[in-house]
C-alpha cells in the first residue's frame, strides 16, 4: 500500500491522518518537524530498525527543478525516471536538488504497540549507560529504545522504547536493563499506536532560549573512558538543561542496516545507535 503526502505536513498530521486508515510510516518523533526535510535527510525513528529509514520507504518524490534560462519545471523521480534525483533524495539533504512537493511512499499496517520506561537515579550513570548500549542494538528489530542522561541536577535517567509486539514480551526483552543498577520507576503498557507518538512527541518549544546540540554515530558501545566523560561534562553542566541521548537504530535484524551504504544518500548503515549531545541556556554566564 502507498500514500501520496505533501511536502508541507508536520509529522504529528502525518501520523494521525495514516493511523485513520491504520497505516504508518516509519519517521520521527517531533511532532512540528516537517515530512519534507525529515526525509530528504534519511528519517529515523522508532520503527527504523523494523523497517527502515523513512527514506528507504520513499518510491517517487515529484520535484520542482530550475529549468531553462529563467525557468521551472516540475519532474517525478522514482527507480526508473530522474533515478540519480530519488538517489540524492534519499538522505542528500534539504534544499540542494529542488523543490520536493509530494513524496510517494510505502505504508505499513499498524494497530497496538506496546511500550517502556524505567527510571534510574543519576549515580547509575557507569553501569546503566554500558548495559544500554551492549542491550539495545542486540535485541529484536521490532524493540527501539531510548536513553537519556540528564545533568547531575536533574539527577535522572531515563530509557525509553516501543515494540512491535505484547506487553509480555516487552517485560520479558527489558529485564537485562531490570537488573541492571536499581530502577526507580518502571513502566510497561500496551497503546494504540498513535498514542505511542504522542508518548514519544518531543519538542524544542518552552525550553532554554540557547542552546547548542549536536550529533553523532555509534558504531560500537562507548569504552569505559567515554561514558567517564559523560558522566563528568553532565556533572558539571552549568544548568539542568544539559543531556546526553541516544537511541539505537542498526544491530541484530536492522532494517537500516540491511541497505548497502551506496544504494541511497544515506551512508550510515552501519551505526548501532545514534547520539544527541545538547546544551542549553539562558544568559551567557550559564555558558
Ligand atoms: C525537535 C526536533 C526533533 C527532531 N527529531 C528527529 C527525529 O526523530 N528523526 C530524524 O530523523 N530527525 C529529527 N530531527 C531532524 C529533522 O529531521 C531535520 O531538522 C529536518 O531537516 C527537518 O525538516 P523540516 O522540513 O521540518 O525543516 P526545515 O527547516 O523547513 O528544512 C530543513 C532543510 O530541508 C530543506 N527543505 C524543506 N522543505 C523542503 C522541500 N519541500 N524541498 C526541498 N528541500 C526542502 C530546507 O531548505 C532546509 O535545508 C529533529 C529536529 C528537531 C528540531
Amino acid at each position: 500500500m502507498v500514500a501520496i503526502i505533501q511536502t508541507g505536513n508536520p509529522l504529528a498530521r502525518v501520523y494521525k491522518k495514516l493511523w485513520n486508515k491504520r497505516v504508518t510510516l516509519p519517521a520521527g518523533t517531533a511532532p512540528d518537524v516537517g515530512v519534507a526535510g525529515l526525509t530528504l535527510g534519511g528519517g529515523i525513528g522508532l520503527l527504523s530498525r523494523k523497517y527502515g529509514l523513512t527514506c528507504d520507504n520513499l518510491k517517487q518524490v515529484k520535484v520542482i527543478v530550475a529549468s531553462g534560462r529563467f525557468g521551472a519545471r516540475t519532474i517525478v523521480a522514482n527507480w526508473r525516471k530522474h533515478s540519480d534525483l530519488w538517489w540524492a533524495s534519499r538522505g542528500g539533504g534539504g534544499g540542494n536538488f529542488g523543490v520536493a512537493i509530494a513524496y510517494t511512499f510505502r505504508v505499513r499496517p499498524i494497530s497496538m504497540v506496546s511500550i517502556y520506561s524505567i527510571n534510574w537515579k543519576w549515580g547509575d550513570l557507569e553501569k546503566v549507560l554500558p548495559a544500554w548500549q551492549r542491550w539495545a542494538p542486540s535485541v529484536t528489530c521490532r524493540l527501539t529504545s531510548t536513553i537519556e542522561v540528564a545533568a547531575k541536577q536533574v539527577g535522572t535517567i531515563v530509557s525509553t522504547g516501543q515494540l512491535l509486539g505484547g506487553a509480555e514480551e516487552l517485560r520479558r526483552l527489558i529485564r537485562p536493563l531490570l537488573r541492571t543498577g536499581t530502577p526507580v520507576k518502571v513502566m510497561v503498557k500496551t497503546v494504540p499506536f498513535i498514542e505511542a507518538t504522542k508518548f514519544f512527541a518531543e519538542s524544542d518549544l518552552n525550553l532554554e532560549p540557547k542552546f547548542k546540540i549536536t550529533g553523532a554515530y555509534g558504531f560500537q558501545p562507548l569504552p569505559r573512558e567515554g561514558v567517564r566523560i559523560i558522566r563528568d561534562f553532565l556533572s558539571e553542566a552549568p544548568n539542568r538543561h544539559s543531556s546526553v541521548w541516544s537511541q539505537s537504530l542498526g544491530g541484530a535484524g536492522s532494517a537500516v542496516s540491511r541497505v548497502s551504504p551506496t544504494a541511497t544518500a544515506y551512508p550510515h548503515r552501519k551505526a548501532e545507535t545514534i547520539y544527541e549531545l545538547s546544551a542549553r541556556w539562558r544568559n551567557n554566564r550559564e555558558q
